[in-house]
């Protein structure tokens, strides 16, 4: 196809140049609508790209919020599983408070000749319930929050 045969692309007339865009030989109203076309095209993408620089912004927010959801939840349930502990060190320690209350009872209702051994039975056990006695074990599951895209 030698030059002369060439036609604008787009609306058959002389074309008098080689597009940059489409490198399609085009006329000088044909070029300048394609420019214009691509600029069109490129504030477009620009566009699209401050919305999504901008949507990023607003998903860390919301990825913020969410996270502080799932923080408070944990939170929530910690103070839950302290009360739980708390509750059950307490019905431990009144147990072990009404068995001592009520050997001192049977201390008085026993023979007399019984007393010593039942003395010195409860010394020796009651010797093991001392200040440096960890009287319940207390270990935490690390929580964890997790991230995942
Ligand atoms: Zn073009
Ligand atoms: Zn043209």
């Amino acid at each position: 196809m030698s030059r002369n045969n060439r036609t604008c692309t787009d609306c058959k007339r002389a074309p008098q140049m080689q597009c940059l865009h489409c490198s399609n030989y085009v006329c000088m109203d044909c070029a300048q609508k394609h420019v214009a076309s691509v600029n069109n095209q490129i504030n477009v993408a620009q566009h699209l790209f401050n919305t999504k620089i901008h949507l990023l912004d607003q998903l860390r927010e919301n990825s913020k919020k969410g996270l502080d959801k799932e923080y408070e939840k944990m939170i929530k349930q910690l103070i839950t599983e302290r009360d739980r502990c708390e509750r059950e060190i307490d019905h431990l320690i009144e147990t072990e408070k009404q068995q001592i209350a009520q050997n001192s009872k049977t201390l008085l209702d026993i023979p007399l000749n019984e007393v010593p051994a039942y003395i010195d039975q409860l010394s020796t056990k009651l010797s093991k319930l001392n200040e440096k006695t960890d009287f319940v074990k207390i270990a935490s599951v690390p929580g964890q929050l997790q991230i995942r895209k």
